[in-house]
Protein backbone atom coordinates (compact mmCIF):
# COMPACT_ATOMS: atom_id res chain seq x y z
CA UNK A 1 0.00 0.00 0.00
CA UNK A 2 1.33 3.50 -0.86
CA UNK A 3 0.94 5.70 1.60
CA UNK A 4 1.29 9.73 1.16
CA UNK A 5 1.31 11.98 3.82
CA UNK A 6 1.86 15.95 3.78
CA UNK A 7 3.65 17.28 6.32
CA UNK A 8 6.27 16.23 8.36
CA UNK A 9 5.47 17.74 11.81
CA UNK A 10 3.58 16.28 14.84
CA UNK A 11 0.26 14.84 13.33
CA UNK A 12 2.07 13.61 9.71
CA UNK A 13 5.14 11.72 11.58
CA UNK A 14 3.01 10.23 14.31
CA UNK A 15 0.47 8.83 11.43
CA UNK A 16 3.84 7.71 9.62
CA UNK A 17 4.92 5.76 12.66
CA UNK A 18 1.43 4.49 13.75
CA UNK A 19 0.85 3.05 10.12
CA UNK A 20 4.52 1.42 9.99
CA UNK A 21 3.22 -0.76 13.45
CA UNK A 22 -0.13 -2.11 11.84
CA UNK A 23 1.13 -2.41 8.46
CA UNK A 24 4.50 -3.59 7.70
CA UNK A 25 4.53 -3.75 4.29
CA UNK A 26 3.48 0.13 4.26
CA UNK A 27 5.20 2.19 1.51
CA UNK A 28 5.54 5.28 2.86
CA UNK A 29 6.05 8.93 1.67
CA UNK A 30 6.40 12.29 3.16
CA UNK A 31 6.62 15.50 1.84
CA UNK A 32 7.11 18.42 3.79
CA UNK A 33 8.48 22.23 2.42
CA UNK A 34 11.22 22.64 4.70
CA UNK A 35 14.18 20.93 6.11
CA UNK A 36 12.88 20.49 9.73
CA UNK A 37 10.70 17.73 10.72
CA UNK A 38 8.88 16.64 14.34
CA UNK A 39 10.12 20.05 15.40
CA UNK A 40 8.17 20.96 18.54
CA UNK A 41 7.19 24.80 18.31
CA UNK A 42 5.47 24.87 21.75
CA UNK A 43 9.13 25.14 23.56
CA UNK A 44 9.65 28.33 21.38
CA UNK A 45 9.24 31.02 24.05
CA UNK A 46 11.38 29.06 26.51
CA UNK A 47 13.90 28.98 24.15
CA UNK A 48 13.54 32.73 23.44
CA UNK A 49 12.91 33.62 27.12
CA UNK A 50 16.60 31.45 27.82
CA UNK A 51 15.72 28.79 29.77
CA UNK A 52 17.24 26.44 27.64
CA UNK A 53 20.30 26.80 25.00
CA UNK A 54 20.28 23.93 22.63
CA UNK A 55 17.11 24.67 19.99
CA UNK A 56 18.06 20.90 18.73
CA UNK A 57 16.12 19.92 22.35
CA UNK A 58 12.46 20.85 20.47
CA UNK A 59 13.33 18.06 17.94
CA UNK A 60 11.07 14.70 19.00
CA UNK A 61 12.77 12.34 16.34
CA UNK A 62 15.19 13.00 13.15
CA UNK A 63 15.31 12.67 9.62
CA UNK A 64 17.55 10.10 10.15
CA UNK A 65 15.62 8.41 12.98
CA UNK A 66 12.99 8.51 10.23
CA UNK A 67 15.08 7.12 7.45
CA UNK A 68 15.89 4.30 9.49
CA UNK A 69 12.74 2.84 10.40
CA UNK A 70 11.93 3.18 6.81
CA UNK A 71 9.99 6.60 6.16
CA UNK A 72 10.82 7.92 2.74
CA UNK A 73 11.07 11.97 4.09
CA UNK A 74 11.25 14.15 1.14
CA UNK A 75 12.61 17.93 2.78
CA UNK A 76 11.99 21.12 0.21
CA UNK A 77 8.95 19.67 -1.51
CA UNK A 78 5.50 21.86 -1.54
CA UNK A 79 2.63 20.42 -2.20
CA UNK A 80 0.86 22.58 -5.06
CA UNK A 81 -2.05 20.71 -5.80
CA UNK A 82 -4.42 17.37 -5.04
CA UNK A 83 -6.17 15.49 -7.78
CA UNK A 84 -8.48 13.45 -5.99
CA UNK A 85 -9.85 11.88 -9.25
CA UNK A 86 -6.57 10.84 -10.47
CA UNK A 87 -5.28 9.69 -6.24
CA UNK A 88 -2.29 12.23 -7.55
CA UNK A 89 -0.30 15.23 -5.78
CA UNK A 90 1.81 17.66 -7.35
CA UNK A 91 5.14 19.68 -5.59
CA UNK A 92 7.71 21.47 -6.38
CA UNK A 93 11.02 20.62 -5.27
CA UNK A 94 14.10 22.51 -4.86
CA UNK A 95 15.20 23.27 -8.37
CA UNK A 96 11.52 24.65 -8.79
CA UNK A 97 10.83 21.16 -10.52
CA UNK A 98 7.24 19.84 -10.45
CA UNK A 99 6.82 16.22 -9.29
CA UNK A 100 3.87 14.19 -9.63
CA UNK A 101 3.16 11.43 -6.63
CA UNK A 102 0.44 8.96 -6.61
CA UNK A 103 -1.23 7.24 -3.40
CA UNK A 104 -3.06 4.82 -2.42
CA UNK A 105 -4.13 6.58 0.99
CA UNK A 106 -3.34 10.24 1.47
CA UNK A 107 -2.52 12.16 4.76
CA UNK A 108 -3.19 16.36 4.35
CA UNK A 109 -1.15 17.01 7.98
CA UNK A 110 0.11 20.31 6.60
CA UNK A 111 -0.59 22.69 9.77
CA UNK A 112 -0.97 26.38 10.18
CA UNK A 113 0.45 29.80 9.61
CA UNK A 114 0.74 32.72 11.54
CA UNK A 115 -2.00 34.92 10.27
CA UNK A 116 -0.38 38.44 8.35
CA UNK A 117 -2.32 41.24 9.44
CA UNK A 118 -3.13 43.95 7.03
CA UNK A 119 -0.71 46.27 8.69
CA UNK A 120 1.08 49.02 6.27
CA UNK A 121 5.41 47.98 6.90
CA UNK A 122 5.21 44.78 8.10
CA UNK A 123 7.58 42.83 5.48
CA UNK A 124 10.33 44.35 7.54
CA UNK A 125 13.41 42.53 8.56
CA UNK A 126 12.98 43.12 12.43
CA UNK A 127 9.39 41.75 12.38
CA UNK A 128 9.19 38.08 13.21
CA UNK A 129 6.52 35.49 13.67
CA UNK A 130 7.25 33.22 16.40
CA UNK A 131 6.02 29.98 14.59
CA UNK A 132 9.38 27.81 13.44
CA UNK A 133 12.61 26.71 14.35
CA UNK A 134 13.85 29.35 12.21
CA UNK A 135 11.84 32.22 13.37
CA UNK A 136 13.37 31.17 17.16
CA UNK A 137 16.45 31.31 15.41
CA UNK A 138 16.50 34.50 14.24
CA UNK A 139 14.92 36.21 17.40
CA UNK A 140 17.65 35.13 19.64
CA UNK A 141 20.64 36.24 17.43
CA UNK A 142 19.01 39.83 17.38
CA UNK A 143 18.07 39.69 21.33
CA UNK A 144 21.41 41.37 22.03
CA UNK A 145 20.63 45.02 19.91
CA UNK A 146 17.48 45.09 21.10
CA UNK A 147 16.00 46.77 23.67
CA UNK A 148 12.00 48.00 23.17
CA UNK A 149 10.03 45.07 21.71
CA UNK A 150 6.48 45.46 20.98
CA UNK A 151 4.43 42.12 20.28
CA UNK A 152 0.68 42.14 18.33
CA UNK A 153 -2.18 39.77 19.64
CA UNK A 154 -2.87 39.32 23.05
CA UNK A 155 -3.67 35.42 22.57
CA UNK A 156 -1.41 32.70 23.48
CA UNK A 157 1.67 33.05 21.78
CA UNK A 158 1.77 37.23 22.19
CA UNK A 159 1.53 36.39 25.88
CA UNK A 160 4.50 33.90 25.77
CA UNK A 161 6.60 35.86 23.72
CA UNK A 162 5.65 39.17 26.37
CA UNK A 163 6.63 37.32 29.05
CA UNK A 164 9.94 35.38 27.10
CA UNK A 165 10.99 39.09 25.95
CA UNK A 166 10.78 40.55 29.65
CA UNK A 167 12.83 37.53 31.21
CA UNK A 168 15.33 38.80 28.57
CA UNK A 169 15.04 42.18 30.32
CA UNK A 170 13.62 43.51 27.35
CA UNK A 171 10.83 46.85 27.40
CA UNK A 172 7.64 45.01 26.22
CA UNK A 173 4.47 46.42 24.82
CA UNK A 174 1.85 44.04 24.24
CA UNK A 175 -1.00 45.66 21.88
CA UNK A 176 -4.26 43.36 20.95
CA UNK A 177 -7.28 44.45 19.49
CA UNK A 178 -9.43 41.82 21.56
CA UNK A 179 -10.85 44.01 24.78
CA UNK A 180 -9.10 41.54 27.27
CA UNK A 181 -6.05 38.84 26.72
CA UNK A 182 -7.05 35.57 26.04
CA UNK A 183 -10.68 36.11 25.35
CA UNK A 184 -11.32 33.16 23.10
CA UNK A 185 -9.81 30.57 25.30
CA UNK A 186 -10.66 32.26 29.29
CA UNK A 187 -13.55 34.31 30.46
CA UNK A 188 -12.99 37.28 31.75
CA UNK A 189 -12.63 36.94 35.68
CA UNK A 190 -8.96 34.25 34.64
CA UNK A 191 -7.79 37.05 31.52
CA UNK A 192 -8.20 39.61 34.39
CA UNK A 193 -5.75 37.97 36.82
CA UNK A 194 -3.27 37.40 33.81
CA UNK A 195 -3.13 41.28 33.02
CA UNK A 196 -2.51 41.60 36.55
CA UNK A 197 0.44 39.76 36.44
CA UNK A 198 1.56 40.84 33.39
CA UNK A 199 1.40 44.30 34.25
CA UNK A 200 2.77 43.65 37.37
CA UNK A 201 6.13 42.11 36.07
CA UNK A 202 6.32 45.29 33.51
CA UNK A 203 4.76 44.16 30.35
CA UNK A 204 2.58 47.69 29.22
CA UNK A 205 -0.49 46.02 27.98
CA UNK A 206 -2.45 47.86 25.36
CA UNK A 207 -5.75 45.95 25.20
CA UNK A 208 -8.62 46.94 22.47
CA UNK A 209 -5.83 48.81 20.41
CA UNK A 210 -5.15 48.36 16.56
CA UNK A 211 -1.59 48.57 15.32
CA UNK A 212 -2.09 50.05 11.84
CA UNK A 213 1.79 50.69 10.54
CA UNK A 214 5.40 49.97 11.54
CA UNK A 215 7.72 52.92 10.59
CA UNK A 216 11.09 52.03 9.35
CA UNK A 217 14.49 54.05 9.41
CA UNK A 218 17.12 52.73 7.09
CA UNK A 219 15.66 49.18 6.60
CA UNK A 220 14.48 48.28 10.57
CA UNK A 221 11.25 49.21 11.89
CA UNK A 222 12.02 52.41 14.39
CA UNK A 223 8.60 52.70 16.01
CA UNK A 224 4.79 51.52 15.94
CA UNK A 225 1.85 53.54 15.10
CA UNK A 226 -1.03 52.25 16.57
CA UNK A 227 -4.72 53.81 16.60
CA UNK A 228 -4.16 55.17 19.80
CA UNK A 229 -0.42 55.80 19.82
CA UNK A 230 3.37 55.37 18.97
CA UNK A 231 5.41 52.80 20.42
CA UNK A 232 9.75 52.64 19.95
CA UNK A 233 10.49 49.13 18.33
CA UNK A 234 14.18 48.10 17.82
CA UNK A 235 11.73 44.35 17.67
CA UNK A 236 7.90 43.06 16.35
CA UNK A 237 6.92 40.31 17.28
CA UNK A 238 3.56 39.47 15.20
CA UNK A 239 1.12 36.71 16.90
CA UNK A 240 -2.40 37.78 15.28
CA UNK A 241 -3.69 33.99 14.83
CA UNK A 242 -3.39 31.28 12.66
CA UNK A 243 -4.47 30.35 9.59
CA UNK A 244 -4.74 26.53 8.27
CA UNK A 245 -2.25 26.10 5.00
CA UNK A 246 -5.00 24.92 2.86
CA UNK A 247 -5.00 27.63 0.10
CA UNK A 248 -3.91 25.05 -2.53
CA UNK A 249 -6.54 22.83 -1.75
CA UNK A 250 -9.45 25.60 -2.50
CA UNK A 251 -9.70 23.21 -6.10
CA UNK A 252 -9.66 20.00 -5.28
CA UNK A 253 -13.60 19.35 -3.71
CA UNK A 254 -12.04 19.14 0.01
CA UNK A 255 -15.01 20.43 2.03
CA UNK A 256 -13.25 23.41 4.58
CA UNK A 257 -14.83 25.29 7.38
CA UNK A 258 -15.50 28.82 7.27
CA UNK A 259 -11.76 29.32 8.62
CA UNK A 260 -10.19 26.98 6.43
CA UNK A 261 -9.93 24.04 7.83
CA UNK A 262 -10.19 20.62 6.36
CA UNK A 263 -13.48 19.27 7.48
CA UNK A 264 -12.66 15.96 9.35
CA UNK A 265 -14.74 13.05 11.77
CA UNK A 266 -13.96 11.18 14.30
CA UNK A 267 -11.55 8.77 12.24
CA UNK A 268 -10.01 11.97 10.43
CA UNK A 269 -11.67 10.98 6.82
CA UNK A 270 -12.54 13.66 4.53
CA UNK A 271 -15.49 13.95 2.13
CA UNK A 272 -12.97 12.46 -0.71
CA UNK A 273 -12.18 8.74 -0.56
CA UNK A 274 -8.55 7.75 0.99
CA UNK A 275 -7.82 11.52 1.28
CA UNK A 276 -7.75 11.95 5.69
CA UNK A 277 -6.53 15.25 7.40
CA UNK A 278 -5.07 15.85 11.33
CA UNK A 279 -3.71 18.80 13.04
CA UNK A 280 -3.86 22.41 12.64
CA UNK A 281 -4.67 22.26 9.05
CA UNK A 282 -8.10 20.66 9.62
CA UNK A 283 -11.07 21.05 12.16
CA UNK A 284 -11.63 18.63 15.25
CA UNK A 285 -14.17 16.42 16.73
CA UNK A 286 -15.85 18.40 19.82
CA UNK A 287 -17.07 16.12 22.54
CA UNK A 288 -19.40 19.03 23.82
CA UNK A 289 -19.65 21.41 20.37
CA UNK A 290 -19.71 19.00 18.26
CA UNK A 291 -16.57 20.10 16.12
CA UNK A 292 -14.14 22.76 16.52
CA UNK A 293 -10.76 24.51 15.14
CA UNK A 294 -7.98 24.57 17.83
CA UNK A 295 -5.22 24.51 16.66
CA UNK A 296 -3.14 22.83 19.27
CA UNK A 297 0.38 20.35 19.43
CA UNK A 298 -1.90 17.73 22.13
CA UNK A 299 -4.63 17.35 19.61
CA UNK A 300 -2.17 17.23 16.51
CA UNK A 301 -0.20 14.35 17.91
CA UNK A 302 -3.38 11.84 19.27
CA UNK A 303 -5.41 12.61 15.66
CA UNK A 304 -2.23 11.88 14.06
CA UNK A 305 -1.82 8.65 15.78
CA UNK A 306 -5.60 7.70 15.20
CA UNK A 307 -5.58 8.75 11.13
CA UNK A 308 -2.40 6.33 10.99
CA UNK A 309 -4.10 3.22 12.22
CA UNK A 310 -7.28 3.78 10.60
CA UNK A 311 -5.21 4.14 7.17
CA UNK A 312 -3.51 0.94 8.11
CA UNK A 313 -7.11 -0.83 9.03
CA UNK A 314 -7.72 -0.13 12.41
CA UNK A 315 -11.16 0.85 13.72
CA UNK A 316 -9.48 3.68 16.16
CA UNK A 317 -11.61 6.61 16.09
CA UNK A 318 -11.38 9.68 18.70
CA UNK A 319 -13.16 10.40 21.48
CA UNK A 320 -13.09 14.25 21.02
CA UNK A 321 -11.39 16.73 22.07
CA UNK A 322 -12.03 19.05 25.23
CA UNK A 323 -9.68 22.22 24.09
CA UNK A 324 -7.91 21.77 27.36
CA UNK A 325 -5.01 24.14 27.17
CA UNK A 326 -2.76 26.27 29.98
CA UNK A 327 -0.51 28.93 30.06
CA UNK A 328 1.93 30.01 32.51
CA UNK A 329 1.95 33.92 32.89
CA UNK A 330 5.08 34.80 35.00
CA UNK A 331 4.68 33.79 38.86
CA UNK A 332 0.44 33.14 37.30
CA UNK A 333 -0.56 29.55 36.06
CA UNK A 334 -4.12 28.66 34.26
CA UNK A 335 -6.26 26.49 32.23
CA UNK A 336 -8.88 25.17 30.99
CA UNK A 337 -11.29 22.99 30.01
CA UNK A 338 -14.97 22.23 28.16
CA UNK A 339 -16.54 25.01 27.05
CA UNK A 340 -16.42 28.77 28.78
CA UNK A 341 -19.25 30.53 29.68
CA UNK A 342 -18.42 32.18 26.35
CA UNK A 343 -19.23 29.47 24.33
CA UNK A 344 -22.02 28.49 25.80
CA UNK A 345 -23.84 31.88 25.37
CA UNK A 346 -22.68 31.16 21.42
CA UNK A 347 -24.13 27.28 21.51
CA UNK A 348 -27.20 29.10 23.36
CA UNK A 349 -27.15 26.37 26.16
CA UNK A 350 -29.09 27.18 29.33
CA UNK A 351 -25.88 27.28 31.51
CA UNK A 352 -25.03 28.22 35.39
CA UNK A 353 -21.08 28.90 36.70
CA UNK A 354 -19.61 29.09 39.95
CA UNK A 355 -16.86 31.35 40.62
CA UNK A 356 -14.73 31.07 43.86
CA UNK A 357 -11.60 32.14 45.43
CA UNK A 358 -9.51 29.62 47.93
CA UNK A 359 -5.85 28.20 48.64
CA UNK A 360 -4.24 25.25 46.78
CA UNK A 361 -3.10 23.87 50.28
CA UNK A 362 -3.44 23.97 54.06
CA UNK A 363 -1.89 27.19 55.43
CA UNK A 364 0.55 25.56 57.43
CA UNK A 365 2.72 24.33 54.94
CA UNK A 366 4.86 26.90 52.86
CA UNK A 367 4.04 28.05 49.99
CA UNK A 368 0.58 28.72 50.43
CA UNK A 369 -1.00 30.38 47.65
CA UNK A 370 -4.74 31.61 46.06
CA UNK A 371 -6.17 29.60 43.74
CA UNK A 372 -9.35 30.76 41.53
CA UNK A 373 -12.01 28.04 40.20
CA UNK A 374 -14.79 29.07 37.37
CA UNK A 375 -16.84 26.29 36.71
CA UNK A 376 -19.93 26.13 33.79
CA UNK A 377 -22.45 23.90 34.34
CA UNK A 378 -26.21 22.97 32.21
CA UNK A 379 -28.35 24.14 34.14
CA UNK A 380 -31.13 21.40 33.35
CA UNK A 381 -29.22 18.20 34.18
CA UNK A 382 -26.21 19.79 36.48
CA UNK A 383 -23.96 18.31 33.94
CA UNK A 384 -20.45 19.94 34.19
CA UNK A 385 -19.84 21.62 30.60
CA UNK A 386 -15.92 23.11 31.77
CA UNK A 387 -13.48 24.53 33.91
CA UNK A 388 -10.55 26.81 34.68
CA UNK A 389 -8.65 27.01 37.31
CA UNK A 390 -5.67 29.65 37.66
CA UNK A 391 -3.55 30.28 40.64
CA UNK A 392 0.49 30.52 41.47
CA UNK A 393 2.52 28.97 39.15
CA UNK A 394 3.37 25.31 40.10
CA UNK A 395 0.96 25.68 42.62
CA UNK A 396 -1.44 22.59 41.24
CA UNK A 397 -4.04 24.98 39.44
CA UNK A 398 -3.27 23.67 36.00
CA UNK A 399 -2.88 20.18 37.42
CA UNK A 400 -6.66 20.38 38.91
CA UNK A 401 -7.69 21.32 35.22
CA UNK A 402 -6.76 17.38 34.05
CA UNK A 403 -8.47 16.16 36.90
CA UNK A 404 -11.86 18.51 35.56
CA UNK A 405 -11.16 17.33 32.09
CA UNK A 406 -11.74 13.67 32.86
CA UNK A 407 -15.17 15.49 34.80
CA UNK A 408 -16.61 17.17 31.49
CA UNK A 409 -15.24 13.86 29.55
CA UNK A 410 -17.40 11.64 31.92
CA UNK A 411 -20.41 13.96 32.22
CA UNK A 412 -20.12 13.69 35.79
CA UNK A 413 -22.94 16.52 37.90
CA UNK A 414 -21.39 19.94 40.20
CA UNK A 415 -22.63 17.57 43.11
CA UNK A 416 -21.08 14.41 41.93
CA UNK A 417 -17.51 17.11 42.02
CA UNK A 418 -18.76 18.29 45.40
CA UNK A 419 -17.60 15.12 46.34
CA UNK A 420 -15.26 13.43 44.20
CA UNK A 421 -12.48 12.03 46.39
CA UNK A 422 -9.71 14.06 45.54
CA UNK A 423 -6.75 14.08 47.55
CA UNK A 424 -5.94 15.53 51.06
CA UNK A 425 -2.71 15.88 52.00
CA UNK A 426 -1.85 19.20 53.72
CA UNK A 427 1.05 19.96 51.22
CA UNK A 428 -1.23 19.36 48.20
CA UNK A 429 -4.74 20.48 49.25
CA UNK A 430 -7.00 21.74 52.35
CA UNK A 431 -9.43 19.26 53.36
CA UNK A 432 -11.89 20.40 51.16
CA UNK A 433 -9.96 20.49 47.42
CA UNK A 434 -11.17 23.47 45.83
CA UNK A 435 -12.91 21.75 42.95
CA UNK A 436 -14.74 20.07 45.37
CA UNK A 437 -15.69 23.54 47.10
CA UNK A 438 -16.14 24.60 44.16
CA UNK A 439 -19.22 21.84 43.27
CA UNK A 440 -20.20 22.41 46.25
CA UNK A 441 -21.17 25.97 45.88
CA UNK A 442 -22.70 25.44 42.44
CA UNK A 443 -26.09 23.89 44.59
C1 LIG B 1 5.10 29.32 19.79
C2 LIG B 1 4.13 28.19 19.83
C3 LIG B 1 3.77 27.62 21.04
C4 LIG B 1 2.86 26.58 21.09
N1 LIG B 1 2.55 26.05 22.30
C5 LIG B 1 1.68 25.01 22.37
C6 LIG B 1 1.37 24.41 23.61
O1 LIG B 1 1.88 24.81 24.67
N2 LIG B 1 0.49 23.37 23.62
C7 LIG B 1 -0.08 22.89 22.48
O2 LIG B 1 -0.86 21.93 22.54
N3 LIG B 1 0.20 23.45 21.28
C8 LIG B 1 1.06 24.49 21.19
N4 LIG B 1 1.37 25.04 19.97
C9 LIG B 1 0.70 24.54 18.75
C10 LIG B 1 1.45 23.36 18.12
O3 LIG B 1 2.77 23.69 17.84
C11 LIG B 1 0.73 22.94 16.84
O4 LIG B 1 -0.61 22.65 17.18
C12 LIG B 1 1.35 21.71 16.21
O5 LIG B 1 2.66 21.97 15.78
C13 LIG B 1 0.52 21.28 15.00
O6 LIG B 1 1.12 20.20 14.37
P1 LIG B 1 0.77 19.86 12.86
O7 LIG B 1 1.58 18.66 12.50
O8 LIG B 1 -0.68 19.80 12.67
O9 LIG B 1 1.22 21.15 12.02
P2 LIG B 1 2.63 21.89 11.90
O10 LIG B 1 3.42 21.74 13.13
O11 LIG B 1 2.32 23.26 11.42
O12 LIG B 1 3.36 21.08 10.74
C14 LIG B 1 2.93 21.12 9.42
C15 LIG B 1 4.09 20.80 8.50
O13 LIG B 1 3.61 20.86 7.16
C16 LIG B 1 4.56 21.55 6.35
N5 LIG B 1 3.84 22.15 5.20
C17 LIG B 1 3.00 23.20 5.21
N6 LIG B 1 2.53 23.43 3.97
C18 LIG B 1 3.08 22.49 3.17
C19 LIG B 1 2.99 22.21 1.79
N7 LIG B 1 2.20 22.92 0.97
N8 LIG B 1 3.72 21.18 1.29
C20 LIG B 1 4.51 20.42 2.11
N9 LIG B 1 4.64 20.66 3.43
C21 LIG B 1 3.92 21.67 3.95
C22 LIG B 1 5.15 22.59 7.28
O14 LIG B 1 6.42 23.01 6.83
C23 LIG B 1 5.22 21.83 8.59
O15 LIG B 1 6.43 21.15 8.76
C24 LIG B 1 2.28 26.09 19.89
C25 LIG B 1 2.64 26.65 18.66
C26 LIG B 1 3.55 27.68 18.62
C27 LIG B 1 3.93 28.27 17.28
Amino acid sequence: MNYLILGANAAGMSAAVRILKFDKTANITVLEKSDVVSFGACGIPYYVGGEFKDIEQMTARSLAEFTKIGIDVRCFHTVTGLDAASKTVSAVNAEQQTQTFTYDKLLIAVGASPVQPPIQGLKTQNVFTMHSKRDAQLIVDQLEQVQNVVVIGNGFIGIEASEALREQGKNVTLIGLSGRVLETIFDAEISAILEESLQRHGVNLRNSEMVTELVSEQGRVHHVVSNLGQYPADMVIVAAGFKPNTDFLASSGLTLSEQGAIVIDAQCQTNLPDVYAAGDCATVPHRISGTAYIPLATTANKLGRIVGEVMAGQPSQFVGTLGSSGIRVFDIEAGRTGITELEAQQQNIDYGTVWIKDKNHTDYVAAQSEMWVKLIYERSTRRLLGGQVCGAYLGGAVHRVDALAVAVYSGITVEELGFMDFIYAPPFARTWNVLNIAGNVAK
